[in-house]
């Protein structure tokens, strides 16, 4: 009951999403199709566009008049067309780096709302037409804003399913130690902490109530958390379980950021969705992954970039250093792991700085062993699943919405090339060309 009741409201959302942004005709003649991620690419056909859907998709190059006489031509005979890709783990909200505790004093709420605008149009010409938030440190008010505004068409960015944050005291949500009387006038916007059971089963409401599409809990500590306070288990199991029930009684999904093996059977066992990270899961982990069939999102550049950033230098506080090197390191390996042993896999980076940089996970994906056509499956019809978007996102099919990208060659060859989308088209507007 609780899948079907999902499924209709994600499948409203979408309908409210694409209704609001009107695009021209659009008529699309790609030299090398991916239609559908996981099958044979096609060569030389035409992608027939109307208001921001795909309505026709046919052999050959067909004449784009007599589509109507406003139809545009878009020639992607030289390029390789692929369905828009996915990232289920951003913060647009963050600019992780040794600046932070600075711009945190420093920059007003409303810039820090522009620079999370400039960051979500930074993704979306990078290729990336769908994103999860998935925790906002400014908060979630904004994020909801910023999501709301790109579905009107008011900015430009990747279409944003919210995730809030729910943690315990002292548990991990990436934020940067200050002097604690400024942290709680800074942080005063935030009622996303919670202790024991019914405390957090009405934090989880209230966060859906304002505006939660997801709903996210730190299971466990976090690396950039600024104290020596682990990775292992932090939210207790009762409190898990709680968030979860009542998450799902309200139709939303629940994902928990978990690195140790604790607490990623933990959320397993209380019903989550979802595993973001997921460095030390063992044995008994992957059995449950396979029993309950939650996605794990392994965000293999997000441990490569703090593991680079913990060895070469000492901008990171020591505490993140330490936490940086055992799981930076660790990643890689277990991804490849969990990968070979059939766990649910979905594409998310944990981009909090650089943005636009989300393809880089794909290249680190290829050299822990996975293959092109698996990883480009992996960043469109998986994440949407995971996403319930798979009725209106993932592939190039009629009646799906028009999110369609374009490289230079084929990244079935090299993967390198989704590093640098030169085409990118969201609901039949173009972005990038
Ligand atoms: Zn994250």
């Amino acid at each position: 009951m609780h899948r079907l009741l999902l499924r209709n409201i994600a499948a409203v959302m979408m309908v409210v999403a694409s209704t609001v942004i009107n695009a021209d005709n659009r008529v699309i003649h790609a030299g090398m199709l991916l239609a559908v991620p996981g099958e044979k690419p096609l060569t030389a056909h035409t992608i027939v566009v109307k208001d921001g859907k795909i309505v026709d998709l046919l052999q050959g190059y067909a004449d784009a008049h007599q589509f109507g006489s406003n139809a545009k031509l878009i020639d992607l005979k030289d390029s390789f067309v692929l369905p828009g890709l996915m990232d289920a783990h951003v913060h647009l909200q963050i600019d992780f780096g040794p600046k932070m505790a600075v711009d945190k004093l420093k920059m007003s709420s409303q810039l820090a709302q522009m620079r999370s605008a400039h960051h979500a149009k930074n993704t979306l010409l990078a290729g990336f037409t769908t994103v999860r938030d998935t925790g906002p440190v400014e908060g979630a008010q904004e994020m909801y804003a910023l999501r709301d505004a790109i579905a009107k068409g008011w900015l430009d960015g990747p279409r944003i399913i919210a995730s809030e944050i729910i943690v315990v005291t002292g548990g991990h949500r990436g934020e940067i130690a200050m002097r604690h009387d400024f942290k709680d006038l800074l942080d005063s916007k935030g009622d996303n902490t919670c202790d024991g059971p019914y405390d957090c089963r009405r934090v989880a409401r209230k966060a859906i109530t304002y505006g939660a599409d997801w709903v996210k809990i730190s299971a466990t500590g976090g690396v950039a958390t600024e104290r020596a306070t682990g990775t292992g288990q932090q939210m207790d199991s009762d409190e898990i379980r709680e968030i979860v029930n009542a998450s799902h009684r309200m139709g939303r999904k629940v994902t928990a950021h978990a690195h140790q093996e604790d607490g990623i059977i933990a959320a397993l066992e209380a019903g989550v969705d979802c595993i973001e990270h997921g460095s030390f899961a063992g044995p008994r982990s992957i059995k449950l992954f396979k029993k309950t069939g939650a996605y794990l999102v392994p965000t293999l550049l997000a441990g490569h970039l703090l593991g680079e950033m913990a060895a070469k230098n000492d901008t990171l506080p020591a505490p993140i250093r330490e936490k940086a090197r055992k799981v930076g390191s660790q990643m890689m390996k277990n991804f490849a792991k969990l990968h070979k042993a059939g766990v649910k896999l979905a594409y998310g980076t944990d981009t909090a700085m650089m943005h636009g940089i989300n393809a880089r996970e794909a290249v680190l994906m290829h050299r822990a062993g996975m293959s092109e056509m698996e990883i480009i499956k992996t960043a469109t019809i998986n994440t949407a699943e995971l996403l319930d978007l798979s009725d209106s996102l993932g592939t190039i099919e009629v009646g799906k919405e028009a999110d369609i990208i374009a490289t230079d060659a084929s990244p079935l060859k090299n993967i390198e090339e989704l590093l640098d989308v030169d085409f990118v088209m969201k609901a039949g507007k173009v972005y990038k060309h």
